[in-house]
């Protein structure tokens, strides 16, 4: 795969400095961009922007700690975001420092009223690599005011390049926390396509995928349907 032209996101006063990395890449009509051909991208997308933190002469910790690739029904164009780096929330000064979009921003505030209101927040401060993601979806397709009703494809990874399914509901320990899995349904993505990740036979697990060498996860997408 050839280098990704990553576009750096960044803005805001010292002391309250985010940033973000987002790129598009479109195909061919010819190219039949599977959920396994996303998570290639994805893992690939990670390491480009790994090896681009590092060669720029940051730390790893100053890298993103995952990216996520979407891919709508219609075209063939992969959208790719980190996650977001730096203080504050979205919605809040790192949304406004960013510019997130009202659809994900209006979400988010949906979510927060869905879910129990008051100090109930999106457990990572809704920074997470799907929400940016979806920005950058919404960005890039102005006219269009929903995502496409089914047919999406969307997964993530951590800087191991591994499958990092949706944060969820956090409600251990006093915790009460929802995640962007709550955000991708409220945005308007099925249950299917935020819990499939990689397809029910897939068996993603938080832990890494693929567990196995690919040729026995190819094997078992076969079983899917039976
Ligand atoms: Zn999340």
């Amino acid at each position: 795969m050839e280098k990704i032209d990553w576009e750096e996101q960044w803005g805001g006063a010292k002391s309250e400095e985010v940033y973000a990395y987002t790129a598009t890449r479109q195909y061919s009509g010819n190219v039949n961009i599977s959920q396994e051909f996303l998570y290639l991208h994805a893992k690939k997308a990670m390491e480009d922007l790994r090896e681009r933190i590092l060669r720029e002469g940051w730390k790893i910790t100053e890298c993103p700690g995952a990216v996520c690739a979407l891919k709508v029904p219609g075209t063939n164009t992969i959208y790719l975001a980190s996650s977001i780096k730096g203080p504050g929330r979205v919605p809040g000064t790192a949304g406004s420092i960013l510019g997130i979009d009202d659809h994900v921003v209006n979400a988010l505030r949906r979510c927060r009223i869905r879910y129990g209101g008051g100090e109930r927040r999106h457990h990572y401060q809704g920074k997470c690599a799907e929400v940016m993601v979806t920005h950058l979806w919404f960005s890039e397709n102005p006219t269009i005011e929903d995502l496409p009703k089914s047919g999406k494809l969307i997964v993530t990874v951590n800087r191991k390049g591994e499958v990092k399914l949706p944060c969820n509901f956090y409600w251990g320990s006093g915790c009460s926390d929802w995640g962007c899995k709550q955000f991708l349904l409220e945005v308007g993505f099925t249950d299917d396509e935020v819990t499939a990740t990689l397809g029910p036979s897939w068996e993603p697990n938080i832990h890494g995928w693929p567990r196995s060498r690919r040729g026995r996860a190819l094997r078992r997408v076969g079983h899917r349907g039976s």
